[in-house]
């Protein structure tokens, strides 16, 4: 009787395991980032059973991206980014711009700003545009304590939320300055994601609108960041015939959570599971997810 019970628990432990493996991955959710490190089902499997029903199921990746430079993508999307306001003058003529090109665009915001001018964020956010974290007053995150970085991104966080009644769930560091813990504590304590770029028109030195769009429509490929600022008078310039030249090639904008909800698998690793089935394709425009952090952005 209790071998015959025991072999009972095994079948039923055998057949939970299997259930469990023959999950599908939980799919990549933005707005409430998974911790699916923890709860992924293992790819290793100790019995024949277990590997069939574990090739079935896509490898879960060994560690979730929490910080993104650019997104693979299967499509011409690409996502255009605004840091530094809401500017008085500047943003609302940007967001005119934007609405003329119908075009969907992400601002990564200072909470010192907002709390100037909280009506011109009410205004993107009516409009469709998404609205991100940029830190209170931009300073280098790096060489801060975790006290003075956590004040930084909570008073943002709930100044942001006061104007638009929601939260941000992306932030940008000031100058691309993050170490690698304050990258983990941030996602953990915040859920944000960390966004870098992989196209900067190096707009904040003032160049001129012909320079910065020259180098927009030069470095963009699908699934790039597009860094801009919304407070120099020549990026906002440069933006109508910015983006009528990339729409003409075809390219399609969304915001960044849009498109981090589109990444596909990058070139799958010679030993992954031979059931991972993917269309990706090889991006000969991957760009190498080092973090510009000497850009003055
Ligand atoms: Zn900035």
């Amino acid at each position: 009787m209790a071998n015959y019970r025991l072999q009972l628990y095994c079948a039923a432990a055998l057949s939970f395991t299997i259930s469990l493996a023959a999950q599908p991955a939980p799919p990549p959710k933005r707005a409430k980032p998974v911790h699916s490190i923890e709860v992924a089902p293992k790819a290793t499997a100790s019995s024949n059973v277990e590997k069939e029903a574990a090739a079935k199921t896509p490898a879960p990746p060994k560690e979730p991206a929490i910080t993104f430079n650019s997104v693979h993508v299967d499509g011409p999307y690409i996502a255009m980014t605004f840091d530094d306001g809401p500017s008085a003058t500047l943003t609302p003529k940007l967001l005119d711009i934007l609405a003329a090109h119908r075009i969907k665009a992400t601002f990564f915001v200072l909470g010192e700003m907002v709390a100037e001018h909280p009506e011109i964020l009410v205004r993107a956010a009516q409009e469709g545009h998404e609205i991100a974290s940029h830190s209170w007053s931009h300073p280098n995150l790096a060489k801060m304590s975790q006290e003075g970085v956590r004040n930084q991104l909570q008073r943002t966080d709930d100044e942001i939320k006061s104007a638009t009644g929601k939260r941000p769930t992306l932030f940008r560091p000031p100058y691309g300055s993050i170490t690698e813990r304050e990258k983990r504590w941030i996602h953990d304590e915040f859920g944000y994601d960390i966004i870098l770029w992989d196209v900067d028109p190096l707009d904040w030195k003032r160049p001129g609108p012909a320079v910065v769009r020259s180098r927009i429509l030069k470095e963009t490929r699908p699934g790039s960041i597009v860094l801009s600022h919304d407070i120099h008078p020549g990026t906002i310039e440069a933006m109508p015939s910015t983006f009528d030249q990339l729409q003409a090639k075809g390219f399609k904008f969304v915001t960044v959570s849009e498109l981090l909800e589109m990444a596909t698998p990058e070139t799958p690793h010679p030993k992954a599971e031979a059931a991972e089935k993917t269309d990706a394709k090889a991006a000969p425009y991957a760009v190498p997810a080092s973090s510009p952090a000497t850009n003055k952005e």
